[in-house]
């Protein structure tokens, strides 16, 4: 039977960790190939190889989705690689900031957070995502291509938390996916989000390892368990997929119920 994906060609930035990696490993078994891009190049090596493993042709880039020009570059590779991009999935990102030096977990509060750090967040979650989705967006306009593309959003993009620019960048990217997906529906672009709750991956280990963090998350979260990043890939698989063919501008949250109250 064929893949979900099969034919595809599949972008995912982040891919060298957590959700990104799951994503790359998930849509290469529903036949994708898959150009696997990160800051850090070995470890989108290391998922290109797990791609390869799955039987699907992989590429690995370097890239600091921050900068615009480096996105345009990330796309040029994929196609230069593997012939197109017909899906992006936007997973680079950065978690919440905390005070240096505190030996527990100490949030910065909006008063007192020091801008450039504030911006960091902003920068790597809002614009890296802006930056990837016009560079795609651009390349399948351009080629009169359909496609699709998924973001990382988060429970956070609807929720203020303790860390208030990864909310506030968490918001600006459902208001973005809506705003390219009205933008880009009649060129056969779909854009959608997803909004995960507490994912075991690298990014929340500090809060699976603070017993009150851990806690709280658990008490927001009715399912009382942490999700896994393959069932996160599983939600971005769909998004990508043509079962999905009449969704866009949505926003998906496997969260474990966050939001069933
Ligand atoms: P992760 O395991 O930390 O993976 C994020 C990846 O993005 C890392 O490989 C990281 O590289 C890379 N990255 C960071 N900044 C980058 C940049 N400027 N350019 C390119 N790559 C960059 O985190 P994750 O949990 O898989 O998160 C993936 C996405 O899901 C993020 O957008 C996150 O906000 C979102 N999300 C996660 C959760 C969760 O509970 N885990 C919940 C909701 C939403 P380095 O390691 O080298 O920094």
């Amino acid at each position: 039977m064929a893949g979900r994906v099969e034919g595809k060609v599949a972008l995912i930035t982040g891919g060298g960790s957590g959700i990104g990696r799951a994503c790359a490993v998930r849509f290469a078994k529903e036949g994708a190939n898959v150009c696997v891009a990160d800051l850090d190049v070995k470890a989108a090596a290391e998922t290109a190889r797990m791609v390869e493993a799955a039987g699907r042709k992989a590429a690995a880039v370097q890239v600091d989705t921050t900068d615009e020009a480096a996105n345009e570059a990330m796309v040029k590779h994929c196609v230069e690689s593997l012939g197109a991009v017909d899906v992006l999935v936007a997973a680079a990102g950065i978690g919440a900031v905390r005070v240096p030096g505190a030996t527990s977990y100490q949030p910065h509060t909006v008063l007192s957070i020091p801008m450039d750090q504030f911006r960091r967040v902003i920068d790597v979650n809002l614009y890296g995502v802006l930056f990837s989705n016009r560079a795609v967006a651009r390349w399948m306009t351009e080629h009169r291509r359909g496609g699709s593309i998924v973001n990382l959003a988060s429970i956070m993009s609807k929720m203020p938390s303790t860390s208030a620019p990864y909310s506030v960048s968490k918001a600006g990217v459902w208001m973005l996916t809506k705003c390219l997906a009205q933008e880009l529906a009649g060129q056969g672009i779909r854009v959608n989000a997803i909004g995960p709750g507490f994912i075991e991956t690298p990014m929340t280990a500090a809060i699976r390892a603070d017993a009150a963090r851990s806690s709280w998350a658990m008490s927001v979260t009715p399912m009382g368990r942490y999700g896994k990043p393959e069932e996160i890939a599983a939600t971005a698989l769909f998004l990508a997929s043509d079962d999905a063919s009449y969704f866009t501008g949505e926003l998906l949250h496997p969260s474990g119920g966050v939001f069933v109250g």
